[in-house]
């Protein structure tokens, strides 16, 4: 078998054959579509990464499947790259060198629930683990608009924040991951298992430096949601409305997103369940609280065009307001027109309406904002995931100016590094990469700092952390 990656000199044949009883996927085509993530949003990164390809595929069923996997890989000198449902945005699980992709999507059992935790192996889907929590009245404390294809591990490693954030902040925040059971990359691979806080030398660092195999995540008591979109006439009502309903300690909404009327326009589905060319209010609260939320929405000068129980939603047809959030949002319009990309900025101010309107108005007609709010401590802050129409890489770069110029920080989305996107080197990631990952073979090429530490001891590594 010859490598499909044209990376590696490798007997394919025989890795595969080495790798038995575990399921192995070889077929070109197969391999080529387990290759792939969301890179495409990026116009910069799909003419990086559309040709990189793994050369085989292996889907253990079990841990010690996955050990086996990752054994043999160490004594092959093998790159591995790990693969949930590969709904990341950045080519987090593109393998860059070629190599093995070992999809965990055959590890899916839900261990265990307790009282505010879930058990789950790295595979389970987040939908699935959403269900079986439900039979126990309870929810996970946040999951990505994804969950329908994304792994409670792969938004481990790979995410950062969802619905539920405005409840409960991003994934890092101290209590939302309990604890992280990895394996290394050895000859005989060995389990280590992270809780507390030490589960940030884990979290977001891309499959790098081990390989989850369970993840003990925090749960909130089930509450009957409704899923409620309102209008407004100017983005800065639609805006204000939305800061002041996710501070509203009251109402307690677990999701708040503001969407510019242009975004809106790209929502098929919505057509009259909205008004039409109106900038859009989208959340979920607790259904009790829908005549707080109405009175807000009133006085704030907007529409409350709808308020959804899940049954309803169903008989209407209408997706889950979720579909319109996060980076779901972005895929809307990307459905009808691929000349559209996005970015990420963060909001000095979630507060000041006024320098939202500022920076819109310097922006122009080309970028269309998109705000979501988050809880970060006792604070909300906002962060805002535009659509912004492309126009080549040097434009992009002006536009990354005009957010800085206003005190806006970019986190860059078109880059495919782990450090990227304004991101500092987490020397905390790479130490323990050295620890767990000698032979450097995880997802290689995702990480700028690892070639300039790789030959430092884990400790030195870990010291550069400051
Ligand atoms: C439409 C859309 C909406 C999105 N919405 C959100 C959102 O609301 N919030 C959010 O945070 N992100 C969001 N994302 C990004 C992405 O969906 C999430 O990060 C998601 O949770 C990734 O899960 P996955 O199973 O698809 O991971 P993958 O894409 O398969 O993998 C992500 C990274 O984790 C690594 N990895 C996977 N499994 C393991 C494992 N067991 N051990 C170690 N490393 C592993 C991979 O190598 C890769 O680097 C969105 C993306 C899209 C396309």
């Amino acid at each position: 078998m010859t490598s499909i990656s044209g990376k590696t000199d490798i007997d394919w044949t025989a890795f595969a054959r080495s790798l038995a009883p575990v399921e192995v996927i070889s077929e070109p085509v197969l391999v080529k579509k387990r290759s792939r993530d969301f890179f495409w949003y990026s116009p910069i990164l799909n003419e990086q990464l559309r040709r990189c390809f793994g050369d085989l595929v292996a889907v253990p069923r079990k841990q010690e499947e996955m050990a086996h996997c990752l054994g043999r890989a160490y004594a092959a000198g093998v790159p591995v790259t790990l693969r949930g449902g590969g709904t990341g945005n950045y080519g987090q699980s593109v393998p860059l060198e070629g190599g093995l992709i070992i999809e965990t999507t055959a590890m899916n059992r839900v261990l265990e629930i307790g009282e505010g935790f879930v058990r789950a192996e790295a595979g389970a889907l987040l939908a699935d683990v959403n269900a079986a929590l439900a039979e126990a009245g309870q929810e996970l404390a946040m999951f990505p608009s994804t969950q329908e294809i994304a792994t409670i591990g792969g938004f481990v490693a790979g995410g950062s924040a969802g619905i539920g954030s405005l409840a409960t902040g991003r994934l890092r925040e101290p209590g939302n991951l309990r604890a992280l059971k990895v394996l290394s990359v050895e000859a005989d691979p060995q389990v280590h298992v992270f809780e507390g806080e030490e589960v940030l030398n884990v979290h977001h660092a891309w499959g790098l430096n081990g390989v989850i195999t369970e993840v003990t995540m925090r749960t909130v008591p089930m509450r009957d949601w409704l899923g409620c979109m309102a209008t407004f006439d100017s983005y800065a009502d639609a805006y204000g409305a939305g800061h002041a309903l996710a501070t509203a300690e009251d109402i307690a909404p677990k999701l708040v997103s503001v969407v510019d009327a242009r975004i809106a326009g790209y929502f098929p589905r919505l057509v009259d369940h909205i008004r039409p060319d109106r900038d859009l209010l989208v959340s979920y609260l607790p259904a009790e609280k829908l005549a707080d939320y109405e009175a807000l929405i009133t006085d704030r000068g907007g529409h409350a065009d709808l308020a959804l129980t899940e049954d309803k939603r169903k008989a209407a047809s209408i997706p889950h307001a979720f579909e319109f959030c996060y980076n779901h949002t972005t895929l809307q319009v990307l459905k009808s027109d691929r000349s559209a990309t996005y970015q990420q900025i963060g909001v000095p101010d979630a507060a000041d309406t006024a320098a939202i309107v500022r920076l819109r108005d310097a922006l122009g007609e080309e970028v269309w904002t998109h705000h979501e709010f988050l809880r970060a401590g006792e604070t909300v802050q906002a962060i805002d995931l535009p659509i912004i129409w492309y126009k080549g890489p040097e434009r992009l770069q002006q536009i990354n100016e005009i957010y800085a110029e206003h005190g806006f920080a970019v986190y860059d989305a078109h880059c495919s590094r782990v450090e990227g996107g304004g991101m500092h080197a987490d020397y905390r990631h790479l130490a323990w990469k050295k620890r767990l990952d000698p032979k450097g073979l995880l997802n290689p090429g995702k990480s700028l700092a690892w070639p300039e530490v790789c030959h430092l001891s884990a400790d030195e590594i870990a010291a550069r952390q400051g």
